[in-house]
């Protein structure tokens, strides 16, 4: 298929793209690089540095390249940015979706896969979370992805376009040539290396009196291959039918404290902790109840464990700074 992946020069979305490719595909990469960075896009598919609020670019790339399905992953993620500036994510995440799902009404494609997220449930009442569970955001982030999720009903109900909105828990990890950069970073796996090496004097572990085992918040990690593996699957659907599915690995998940265990064991170099207030707007628990996009779709998680995830993460991490090492000694 000729697929266009939206954000596609970011974290989740370079990983996909060479999913996307290695599944046979012919992969467009439409991104405005704010937050995307070129160098992660596989050499294999087509850049276009583009925005989705320039509705006639997206319609001369759908057209001339004959797309046939949009794996949409450009937006803004920062829960905390998004309680401070709800305009930035209504404006990205749902004005400039919608100038995309515009964009392919007018070229006649109806599939899309989409990158929702754990936060459309807000304070889940029970885990594992079900799709079915209720959907009540507490943060602005949450409550754009799900106008859109919305949105994508209402655009199927009147237009036909089938989608799969994939409601993403903790992707973390790296493939071989693509990890997790974001400046400002603040996910916990990515700090937590950068504390390992130094380049942070120490980790914050947000609030130890949560109702949890050890009293820091649960988190259920999934490997970003494995979530980028979802969304070929997905796309197998569309022909037929929408869905919506929860991704994560299950189980009991992983403690702040069990994170930064994992950690030190697989660098084998210490990792300096102070505790701090809890942030705000995190819920004690989140799992994922994926169920239903194994049973739909034969969805198999590989790498389930937490060390194999930390693991590439870390391999990852140190080829990048010995890259941007031999790059500063050049320049
Ligand atoms: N966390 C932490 N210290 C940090 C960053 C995150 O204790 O410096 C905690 C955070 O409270 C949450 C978990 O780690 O319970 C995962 O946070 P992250 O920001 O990686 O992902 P989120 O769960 O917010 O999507």
């Amino acid at each position: 298929m000729n697929i266009l992946v939206t954000g596609g020069a970011g974290y989740i979305g370079s990983v996909v793209v060479e999913e996307c490719l290695r599944d046979g595909h012919k992969t467009f990469v439409y991104d405005n690089l704010v937050k995307g960075h070129r160098e992660n896009v596989a050499e294999e598919a087509v850049f276009i540095e583009g925005d989705l609020l320039d509705g006639n670019l997206l319609g001369k790339v759908f057209r001339e390249n004959e797309i046939e399905a949009v794996i949409h992953m450009a937006a803004y993620s920062l829960v905390g940015e998004s309680v401070g500036n709800p305009a930035k994510y209504y404006q990205n995440n749902v004005v400039a979706g919608l100038s995309l799902l515009d964009a392919m009404r007018d070229c006649e494609i109806k599939k899309i896969v989409f990158s929702s997220t754990a936060a459309v449930y807000g304070e889940p009442e029970k885990q594992p979370v079900e799709e079915s569970d209720r959907l009540a955001p507490t943060n602005p982030y949450g409550e754009t992805k799900l106008a859109f999720e919305h949105a994508l009903r209402w655009y199927e109900n009147a237009y036909g376009l089938h989608y799969a909105s994939l409601r993403y828990f903790n992707a973390a990890g790296a493939s071989e040539k693509c990890g997790e950069l974001h400046d400002p970073e603040t996910h916990l796996i990515p700090l937590v290396l950068q504390a390992a090496i130094g380049k942070r004097s120490h980790v914050e572990i947000y609030g130890e009196d949560y109702p949890t085992r050890d009293g820091t918040c649960v988190r259920d990690y999934i490997h970003v291959i494995d979530l980028a593996r979802a969304h070929i699957l997905a796309l197998k659907i569309l022909d037929e039918k929408s869905a919506i599915y929860n991704l994560g690995c299950g189980g009991a998940g992983y403690t702040v404290r069990e994170v930064i265990d994992v950690a030190t064991e697989v660098t084998g170099l210490e990792i300096p902790v102070r505790v701090a207030d809890r942030r705000a707007g995190d819920p004690a628990v989140l799992i994922a109840g994926s169920d239903k996009i194994k049973n739909d779709l034969g969805w198999n998680p590989e790498f389930q464990d937490l060390r194999l995830i930390i693991e590439s993460a870390w391999k990852w991490l140190r080829n990048h700074m010995k890259k941007e090492e031999a790059k500063s000694k050049v320049s």
